[in-house]
């Protein structure tokens, strides 16, 4: 049976990259060797570590003084790694709260310096991006751009004095960005990108060097830029089968193309939770919806168990809600094809038909 992957992570990649990635295990580039018994210091693994980064560089039109590295630790290590780097004691970050992801970084962040939470939509249960005036003084404004399990998405990213840090785990080369407002960008390879294993992390040069305290070795992003990420060993299959999903993204036509793609694709799904009177989306303003991770209910609870037994007797997987939420949820990446949304959407219609 033909399988739709709608899991918000580790998540869907182009089948083409998971045929490339399963030669690989068995003879990488016809050496006669698998991928994953190579040196990281072989000359095979370093071509892939440098197009992965000159691929990331060139999809998001990197200007020279951003750096892309890749860590470990997950984007949850990053929420202790950004303040460790960039903020110091008696300096303020401003942080706004529109879920579980940046509701986490705050937490990490309150023990290096001085945390404002500048704006939060907790009080509606996180189902709007909140407004707020952005601060002309402080060290950085910290943003989650795509909330995963809520399902809403920044739209639109302030243009102000502070740099933005932005997680961007689960909307990573989505779209097109405006990268002269980020200081750092970071992102877990498994929503968008890869498998889980890899994190990167794309920092503007002038945000770093500026804390006084201690950091140690292997969390101070000065060490992954001096040793190309490669001060101790990295994942170097998940680094390996992003550069395949990179390659995959240009070839497609870049982040132009798939923000085209991830529109018609959200379109497509919203319309039908708009119009469909068994379900309704959980975002009430249609500004606020995530593109990637499309979160709604069912009218009918009684039906939830029902929909779900009979969406997986249709190859459709992972549309169960996130636990704190409840629920469905269809996460659509950019490895989603338009026709497994229209596989969902025309057994929404058909299961309203018959039982709604
Ligand atoms: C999944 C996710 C995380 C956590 O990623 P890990 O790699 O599991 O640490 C953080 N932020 C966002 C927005 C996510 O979607």
């Amino acid at each position: 049976m033909k399988m739709h992957n709608f899991y918000a992570g580790p998540a869907i990649l182009p089948k083409e990259v998971i045929k490339e990635a399963a030669k690989g295990v068995l003879n990488f580039n016809n050496s006669g060797l698998s991928v994953l018994e190579i040196s990281h210091r072989s000359k095979d693994f370093t071509k892939v570590i440098e197009t992965a980064e000159a691929l990331i560089k060139e999809l998001l039109n990197l200007p020279d003084n951003y750096h892309v590295l890749f860590t470990t630790g997950g984007a949850s290590s990053q929420f202790f790694m950004i303040p460790m780097n960039l903020l110091n004691k008696d300096e303020t970050a401003y942080y706004v709260n529109t879920g579980t992801w940046s509701t986490k970084a705050i937490a990490e962040a309150n023990h290096f310096g001085n945390l404002v939470e500048l704006a939060s939509s907790a009080d509606k249960g996180f189902n709007y991006i909140p407004k707020y005036k952005t601060p002309n003084k402080g060290k950085y404004l910290h943003l989650t751009s795509n909330n995963t399990i809520y399902g809403t998405q920044i739209q639109h990213f302030p243009k102000g004095d502070l740099p933005i840090i932005c997680d961007m785990s689960s909307d990573f080369l989505s779209r097109p960005i405006d990268v002269e407002k980020f200081g750092l960008i970071y992102a877990g390879a498994q929503k968008n990108l890869g498998p889980a294993g890899v994190t990167v992390v794309i920092v503007r040069d002038d945000m770093l060097g500026t804390v006084k305290r201690h950091i140690p070795t292997l969390l101070d992003y000065r060490t992954f830029v001096k040793k190309g990420s490669m001060f101790n060993t990295p994942p170097a299959y998940p680094i390996y089968v992003s550069m395949l999903t990179l390659k995959w993204l240009k070839a497609k036509g870049g982040v132009e193309k798939m923000e085209r793609l991830n529109k018609s694709k959200a379109k497509l799904l919203y319309k039908e939770l708009e119009t469909n009177p068994l379900f309704s989306p959980n975002i009430p303003n249609n500004r606020d919806r995530s593109l990637m991770n499309v979160t709604f209910q069912i009218t009918n609870p009684k039906l939830e168990a029902d929909f779900l037994a009979e969406a997986e007797a249709n190859g459709i997987v992972g549309i169960k809600g996130h636990r704190s939420v409840g629920g469905f949820r269809a996460s659509i990446y950019n490895a989603m094809p338009r026709s497994s949304v229209k596989v969902l959407t025309d057994l929404m219609a058909d299961y309203t038909k018959r039982k709604g």
